[in-house]
């Protein structure tokens, strides 16, 4: 097992509890109704710290990301490896019906294939999500790093 075998795609699935006017950095000002979104990311290594710092509401504010996840709560994660591509992932969920992309840009600054965001609405149930709710938490890559 190498150091970068901790590589991959992972899915958000945030829950923001009540509508917010959220300044994503130098991208802009979004107001963001209440429910619930999805993020696709990916992280070429330690994928597992990454979540983790995804799931904390107090840190350095980095990536895009990281400005709604000081105000929304990141309530089940997937974990999904690099071949099934991070755009691909993220077009897959935008076809359910009711997903819409709130925030022009966000989190898809490297994204050459047209995305327009990273960042999925999908209303105020999480009816698209398309994995099953799985805990973060109890996934044990992500468990044993939530402490580090
Ligand atoms: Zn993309």
């Amino acid at each position: 097992m190498t150091a970068d075998s901790d590589s991959g795609l992972y899915q958000l699935l945030l829950h923001l509890p009540q509508a917010e006017t959220v300044t994503v950095g130098r991208l802009g000002t979004f107001d963001l109704a209440a429910g619930y979104y999805v993020y696709t990311g990916s992280a070429l290594r330690a994928r597992a710290r990454r979540v983790a710092r995804h799931r904390a509401s107090i840190k350095p504010l980095r990536w895009h990301i990281d400005y709604l996840t000081t105000v929304a709560t990141v309530v089940a994660v997937r974990l999904l490896p690099v071949a099934d591509g991070e755009c691909a992932t993220h077009q897959q969920l935008c076809a359910q019906a009711g997903v819409t992309l709130p925030a022009r840009g966000f989190g898809s600054s490297d994204c050459r294939q047209g995305c327009g965001s990273h960042l999925a609405y999908l209303g105020r149930e999480p009816t698209a999500w398309p994995g099953p709710p799985n805990d973060a938490a109890r996934d044990p890559r992500v468990a044993g790093c939530i402490d580090d």
